[in-house]
């Protein structure tokens, strides 16, 4: 069986439901009735949505800007933010229903400090536009057709016995590949190749936790998080990014928002330059000199009991106000600088102290890989920007189709900017798409 539809979007997470609704809007707008159809692969939507931000979902940040993003060239990132920036976005979500809140750390969560409250407004306004939510009902394929596009369905369960769907325009808001069992696989990727996209050479897991070598001492204080300061330092020093926030030691290795943000940049500098590294400051905020200083003048406790209580870290990281340096960490950082943690600090040799700083202001962790799409938050690689006409999101090889939110080379630090990438580029796309049939009519 087969049905017709104006618009058909591929993928109904952020950025699919976002163009469907700006869809939906802009035809209601116009007093037209164009008929759009959201399709997706999994049996419930909004997997990625509840559990963005630990179930709260942080939907955007205060302070968005393109240099918060990696992929393609910030000037286009910047060019499709500013369509539809953070203000319009809290607007939106205003309207829907979904009041948002402000955090220390510049993280916009909604006030109900629940994910379920923005992924039901967005469910709630689709249908109120009238979106027809299609779901499961997966995408084997799309290929251009005289009314406009043929879409396949894949052959397992669906909602209904439509099997092709024939649209005017198509959306592909597909994902990437980050968190594969939320539907989000790749698959996208083969579909918009088909149609003539090509992608970028590498595709890649962002905001992944990384792992270190078995029997790597840092493993033994997993569960411990502290503020720290991450650098991804190319072969000869030179530091290529750097990162201050919490920093959180796992069983395979390391994880929390400083590694997470630095993950991509450090599998990115690895590519070309194999010994590109990952240095840990953790006593932010102070430079090897500084604590050298402070250690020069201390006087009392031993060295670990030191770290604990007096050294006082000046850079502010949310989370870890007031807090020193753990002690099970103090110690393990003495051992590793091969120093007695019960050695009276101002009994430190010159070299032992030197030892001390190293280990504490720029330790070399070793890496040996990341815990991959099934733990990543987003995908580095895709769709380049370059390939789309950036005020309609439409494909340049591919006139009728347009592509938005992580399909495209385009990932965001944490904070929000992912999301707000999704809502900017799916509103562009969606919005788009509806006006280009209306004005064809
Ligand atoms: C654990 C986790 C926490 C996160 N927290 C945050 C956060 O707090 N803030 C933030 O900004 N970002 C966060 N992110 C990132 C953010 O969720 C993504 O960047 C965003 O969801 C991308 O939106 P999207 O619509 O492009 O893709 P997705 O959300 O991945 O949606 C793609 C949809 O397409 C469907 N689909 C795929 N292939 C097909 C097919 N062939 N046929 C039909 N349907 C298909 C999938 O089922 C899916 O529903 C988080 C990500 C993860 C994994």
């Amino acid at each position: 069986m087969s049905e017709r539809c104006d618009i058909a979007v591929i993928g109904a997470g952020a950025a699919g439901l976002m163009a469907a609704i700006a869809a939906g809007r802009t035809a209601m707008e116009s007093g037209e009735n164009l008929r759009v159809i959201a399709l997706d692969g999994a049996k419930t939507l909004g997997a990625k949505i509840l559990v963005a931000g630990g179930g709260r979902c942080n939907v955007t940040h205060h302070l968005v800007d393109e240099r918060a993003y990696a992929g393609s060239s910030r000037h286009s990132i910047r060019n499709v933010l500013g369509r539809f920036d953070v203000k319009r976005t809290v607007s939106f979500f205003s309207e829907i229903g979904v009041e948002l809140k402000r955090e220390d750390t510049g993280k916009l969560f909604p006030t109900t400090d629940r994910a379920r409250t923005v992924l039901d407004a967005l469910l709630a306004e689709a249908r109120r536009v009238g979106v027809e939510l299609w779901h499961p009902w997966r995408v084997a394929g799309v290929r251009p057709d005289d009314a406009g596009f043929a879409i396949q369905r894949d052959e397992s369960g669906a909602c209904n016995d439509v099997r092709s769907l024939i649209a005017r325009r198509v959306v592909i808001a597909t994902g990437g590949k980050a968190l594969p069992r939320s539907g989000s696989d790749g698959q996208g990727y083969s579909i918009v190749k088909s149609l003539g996209h090509t992608m970028t050479p590498r595709i890649f897991p962002a905001l992944v936790p990384l792992t270190t070598p078995d029997g790597h001492f840092l493993r033994e204080l997993s569960g411990v998080s502290v503020p720290a300061e991450v650098q991804v330092r190319e072969r000869g020093g030179k530091v290529l990014v750097s990162f201050t926030n919490s920093l959180l030691f796992t069983h395979l290795g390391l994880s929390g928002p400083a590694i997470l943000d630095a993950s991509r940049y450090l599998a990115d500098a690895r590519h070309t330059d194999p010994g590109a590294t990952l240095v840990l400051n953790l006593a932010p905020g102070l430079s090897p000199s500084d604590l050298d200083r402070a250690i020069v003048s201390a006087k009392g406790p031993g060295v670990a009991r030191w770290l604990a209580e007096s050294l006082a870290f000046r850079a502010d990281v949310p989370g870890h106000a007031d807090r020193g340096m753990p002690e099970r960490l103090a110690r393990a950082l003495c051992e590793h600088a091969g120093i007695d943690h019960a050695t009276p600090i101002q009994l430190l040799t010159r070299v032992q102290r030197a030892s001390l700083v190293s280990a504490v202001c720029a330790l070399v962790v070793p890496t040996t890989g990341d815990r991959g799409f099934a733990h990543a938050e987003v995908t580095a690689g895709g769709v380049p920007l370059s390939e789309l006409r950036l005020d309609s999101m439409e494909s340049r090889v591919s006139p009728g189709v347009h592509l938005c939110g992580e399909i495209c080379d385009v990932d965001g630090r944490i904070g929000g900017f992912n999301f707000q990438w999704a809502w900017s580029s799916g509103h562009v796309a969606g919005r788009a798409a509806a006006k280009a049939i209306i004005d064809a009519t």
